[in-house]
């Protein structure tokens, strides 16, 4: 006989019943659909759709792979500062901002260094 044990994809009790079923019960299904769209969950949202679009701002602004740029620029673009994937601080003390691949260093005078990470690993 095969074991066809399934779990609840909400609090993890064993599915009985049809074989398609995700979920123990109506309750479970309700949980589930309510998180989806949850506070949290458009939150994240948003940051990532932020992070994505800002990595398409620099993208555009940067179609060489190396470009200066000024500050108005950015924020006209509809560049968003306060999201990045991570951050890359060289020894000389700069600090580098990058989305995913699309990164950004500040210079004197209200202008930016564009950057892309050859290679992204992470
Ligand atoms: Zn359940």
């Amino acid at each position: 006989m095969e074991t066809d044990k399934r779990n609840c994809k909400v609090c993890d009790e064993t599915i009985h019943g049809r074989r398609d079923k995700q979920f123990c019960s109506d309750h479970c299904r309700a949980t589930y659909y309510n998180n989806l769209n949850s506070d949290i969950t458009t939150f994240m949202r948003r940051i990532n759709y932020t992070i994505r679009k800002n990595r398409s701002i620099l993208c555009r602004l940067n179609p060489n792979g190396k470009a200066r740029v000024h500050r108005m620029r950015l924020v006209d673009s509809g560049l968003n500062f306060d999201y990045y994937t991570n951050v890359y601080k060289t020894r000389n003390g700069k600090t580098y901002y990058f989305c995913y691949d699309q990164g950004y260093l500040e210079l004197e005078d209200d202008f930016f260094a564009l950057v892309v990470k050859e290679n992204y690993v992470g």
